[in-house]
């Protein structure tokens, strides 16, 4: 039997509902019970994929394809469990499932409401999250609800999750609620009113909070904590005190020492060994103490908002604790980087350029793939990283001086980055994509495996295959890869079903290390083992730092 706990937030958004869950997933997981995670977000677009990193942050994407929000990032990085499409939902995706219904006549004549229609609805998709009805049954469902308690917009999501637990009967739910206490520094307090509210605006909904997480600048002194269950009728071992901390992993174990993990298997009545914390001490140790340090320029478009690169950031850091060094990213803005000023590059042991979309700043990108090729900077490029490397190699060094892709000049007369169906008549053997006009469904998504040719640094990497996860509309043109090849860049690995260009390096003898990728290996580091891609990009910055050191 599936049982579930369900997340809500109150006061303000922003205050890491995300790692709480996450936490609270990873403490269970830890005492051996089988955990997932499910993200309700309460907005109309159907998934994140069409909205702006600048206002969304990044779009995390699972192993099945799925467009998602970056709390499902965090959730991978913190229990072993993986995330799938039905992991995540909007409203949007509910009232597009109760209008299809509608249309289709499944309601049978009825008026169709937000209750009972649309609640039953999420209910359905929370149950499908947690995998009831599937051959892998779960334990534990963590539910995080998105927004604050008191929107508009999130209160179909209590009513359906209030009318869930009530329907499981007892003991199969347990309710946890993050809030906020201010410390007003004219009166040297911590304030417990704006969480006294909140407490009781999810009651009037009909749900009792089992425990408040309390955030706060610092911890909430025992007075207070008191002051607090007593107005919120939770018990006073339920009012949990969450300082913030210098880094996400110490989370688990201060919501273990006060207990929570043991008050949630108490109410849900699960025996379980107890919470076994080592390997997260273990990280928090590692990550506290690095040996040494490393450069990085991340050179993108987002850069004014670090959760747009949330993923990379990670990636990067896992990468610096595998090697034992503190990994210091600074973000460059490609739109303001030129021929003329790209010197400022060489302040770096290594460069980075991610993913991105549309034109602008992708000039910036090309020139400093060129300065990373010339300069013999370890270069790592992702998804659009790759496709500016491939443009400038063969701007530069091919002799396709117009080199470009369709997606920044349509006109292009050479398109060595191109949509498939651009060159499609040149190459039969390649299936033609969906043509669709729905900006959420042209894109190349999710887990994609490719062979990898022997003797290249991505093999050294990778072994024979490998497979990692897309979010891409343009292809390497198959067009120019001999023009390309017999000017020296190695296309290390080609997809399995349509042989398209997967991975692109130099040879060693030319650069130490310079590599461009399809897929975004982001998505599947973890702060365990980091990711052996940026693992090695990490190394190889670190080889270059010496070497620069040294002379
Ligand atoms: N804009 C490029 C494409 O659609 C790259 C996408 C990306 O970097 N995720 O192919």
């Amino acid at each position: 039997m599936t049982k579930f706990v369900f997340v809500t937030g109150g006061v303000v958004s922003s205050l890491g509902k995300g790692i709480a869950s996450a936490s609270l997933a990873a403490l269970l997981e830890s005492r051996g019970l089988k955990v997932t995670l499910i993200k309700l977000d309460p907005y109309l677009n159907v998934d994140p994929g069409t909205m702006s990193p600048f206002q969304h942050g990044e779009v995390y994407v699972t192993e099945d394809g799925a467009e998602t929000d970056l709390d499902l990032g965090h959730y991978e990085r913190f229990i072993e469990t993986r995330m799938r499409k039905a992991n995540n939902f909007t409203t949007g995706q509910i009232y597009k499932s109760v209008l299809e219904k509608e249309r289709r006549g499944d309601y049978l004549g009825k008026t169709v409401q937000v209750i009972p229609h649309v609640t039953n609805e999420i209910q359905d998709f929370v149950k499908r999250g947690a995998g009831i009805g599937t051959s892998e049954p779960i334990d534990v469902a963590i539910v995080e609800i998105g927004g604050t308690v008191g929107d508009i917009e999130s209160l179909p999501f209590l009513e359906a999750v209030r009318q869930l637990s009530l329907r499981m009967g007892p003991n199969m739910a347990a309710f946890v609620h993050l809030t906020y206490l201010p410390w007003i520094g004219a009166a040297g307090e911590l304030k417990t009113k704006p969480t006294q509210h909140t407490v009781q605006k999810l009651r009037e909904i009909g749900i009792q909070a089992d425990a408040l997480l309390c955030r706060a600048d610092r911890r909430i002194p025992d007075e207070e904590r008191e002051k607090i269950s007593l107005f919120t009728n939770v018990a006073p071992w339920g009012v949990i005190s969450m300082p913030d901390v210098d880094t996400i992993y110490k989370v688990p174990r201060l919501l273990h020492e006060q207990g929570l993990d043991g008050l949630i298997c108490d109410k849900l009545r699960l025996s379980t060994p107890p919470a076994r914390l080592n390997r997260w001490d273990n990280l928090v140790q590692e990550v506290t103490n690095p040996q040494g340090e490393v450069n990085i320029a991340m050179v993108g478009k987002y850069v004014d908002l670090s959760d747009s690169y949330k993923s990379v950031n990670e990636a990067l850091r896992h990468a610096g604790l595998k090697n034992h060094v503190k990994v210091n990213i600074s973000y460059v803005d490609s739109e303001t980087l030129s021929a003329n000023n790209i010197q400022q590059l060489e302040a770096f042991d290594g460069i980075l350029v991610p993913g991105g979309f549309g034109q602008r700043g992708v000039e910036g990108k090309i020139s400093t793939a060129k300065f990373a090729r010339e300069n013999k900077v370890p270069y790592l490029g992702i998804c659009l990283g790759m496709q500016v490397a491939t443009i400038e190699f063969a701007r530069h060094v091919a002799g396709l001086s117009d080199a470009n892709s369709t997606e920044f000049d349509p006109q292009t007369k050479t398109p060595v980055i191109a949509l498939i169906d651009d060159w499609k008549d040149a190459d039969g053997t390649i299936q033609k994509r969906t043509a669709n006009s729905d900006l959420g469904g042209t894109m190349r998504l999710g887990a994609q495996s490719s062979d990898v040719v022997k003797g290249t640094i991505a093999h050294g990497i990778y072994g024979d295959v490998v497979s990692e996860r897309h979010r891409h509309r343009y292809e390497a043109n198959v067009n120019y890869l001999d023009q390309l090849r017999d000017a020296g860049l190695v296309i290390s690995a080609l997809t399995q079903r349509e042989q398209l260009t997967e991975i692109v390096e130099l040879p060693q003898t030319v650069h130490p290390w310079y590599v461009g990728v399809q897929f975004h290996p982001e998505f599947k580091s973890t702060p365990w083992d980091g990711h052996p891609l940026f693992n090695a990009f990490i190394k190889a910055s670190l080889v270059n730092r010496a070497a620069r050191a040294a002379s």
